[in-house]
């Protein structure tokens, strides 16, 4: 396996095996690697032969009082779980080199961003969309995955490959969980004790939508007060948002006709969350 953190050089290795004709897969991550992200390892290597995962914690995507300084970093467990798992090169950039100073372009998708997650993190979006547009242009690959954990930031891909004739496949890998139902993620290392075992109750409250929409419930409002009893019991849980969205667009849906996103925010103690589920 091969570390690459040099820009010239990804895309110079990049362009190098776009003429041998290897098909190439990006899986690109902000590093801390736990099941969820090998999980989309495993879906690259089922789309191509050379696996590039990118490691870049990006100052762009993170608000003025998040996260941003304080993200865990485990660069070298990071690198053991890439190695084992099959990656072929991690592309570990410098912040300099990617944002050299004067940097001035960004990329907006408009719409998709302002909702959800984009209300309380209102330049998030752009940052994700910025630095995964740099990202498809180092490393060119054929085929890019995402997880479906962070569901509008999949939309929203989706659409910036589309609007900008990226020749790119998006892959999407469903949310792994831990075994009491939280979804894996890098941030919940900042759970206490004690905040690890109320989290759990954000994927009860999902399930307990989702076995409503089954039993015929097509009503948004009612699917999201179920979520909502399930996160009332917890005093320490602030909600963010609760709501039902189309699948495809994000946009606000009346009635379940379609597939739909059921997604929820909270913060719990200083930690946010975030969790969905596609009702179809
Ligand atoms: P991050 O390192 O948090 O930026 O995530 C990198 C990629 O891994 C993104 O496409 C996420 O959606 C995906 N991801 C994060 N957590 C999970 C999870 N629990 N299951 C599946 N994919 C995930």
């Amino acid at each position: 396996m091969e570390i690459i953190t040099s820009p010239q050089a990804m895309l110079r290795h990049a362009s190098q095996h776009r003429e041998n004709k290897t098909r190439i897969a990006l899986v690109p991550t902000m590093g801390a690697l736990h099941e969820g992200h090998c999980s989309l390892i495993t879906i690259a290597k089922e789309h191509a032969d050379h696996i590039i995962l990118s490691l870049f914690v990006n100052p762009l995507q993170f608000g003025a009082n998040e996260d941003f300084e304080t993200y865990p970093q485990t660069h070298t467990t990071d690198i053991a779980q890439a190695k084992t798992h099959g990656v072929d090169v991690i592309f570990m950039p410098n912040t300099h080199d990617l944002y050299p100073e004067n940097h001035q372009t960004t990329v907006t998708v408009n719409t998709i961003e302002n909702v959800l997650c984009g209300k309380s993190r209102p330049n998030h979006f752009s940052g994700v969309a910025t630095i995964v547009a740099k990202l498809f242009q180092l490393t060119r690959p054929h085929v890019a995955v995402f997880g479906e954990k962070d569901y509008q930031q999949l939309v929203l891909i989706k659409r910036m490959v589309l609007d900008l004739h990226f020749p790119i496949e998006i892959k999407s890998g469903a949310i792994i969980r831990h075994d009491d139902g939280l979804a894996q993620s890098s941030r919940n290392t900042y759970l206490s004790t004690q905040e690890r075992t109320i989290a759990p109750c954000i994927y009860q409250g999902l399930s307990a939508a989702q076995h409503q929409h089954q039993q015929g419930e097509t009503d948004p409002h009612r699917l999201c007060t179920t979520v909502q009893q399930h996160l009332d019991k917890h005093p320490s849980i602030a909600i963010e948002y609760i709501e039902i969205r189309d699948a495809e667009t994000l946009e606000t849906v009346t009635a379940l006709t379609k597939p739909a996103v059921l997604a929820v925010a909270i913060v719990l103690g200083k930690t946010r969350l975030i969790d969905n589920i596609v009702l179809k």
